[in-house]
């Protein structure tokens, strides 16, 4: 196994996934995982908790895009309503 997270280009092993909120194809590595744990959308920052994850660009503006399409509880299937307060704050710090 190699070490977790490490991305090979031209190589076989570049995972894509789509922004919730922009709708952009690209490596993992660019975006934010996001998970739901008990209604709350966390921040999956070592990409190791369980469950269906969602992919956003750590940024306040897909940030909105997502919220304004409802992306959350489509992307996570559930009925919400979703607390974002923790992907806020991280995408707050994350914009300085
Ligand atoms: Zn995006």
């Amino acid at each position: 196994m190699r070490p977790h997270g490490k991305l090979e280009y031209g190589g076989q092993v570049t995972p894509l996934r789509t922004c919730v909120g922009c709708r952009v194809r690209t490596v993992s590595s660019e975006l934010l995982r996001l998970v739901v744990v008990e209604g709350v959308i966390v921040p999956d920052l070592r990409r190791r908790l369980p469950g269906r994850g969602a992919s956003l660009h750590p940024t306040p503006s897909c940030l909105q895009l997502a919220e304004r399409r409802r992306a959350f509880p489509r992307a996570f299937r559930v009925a919400g309503p979703l607390d974002l307060s923790l992907v806020r704050d991280h995408v707050e710090r994350a914009a300085g």
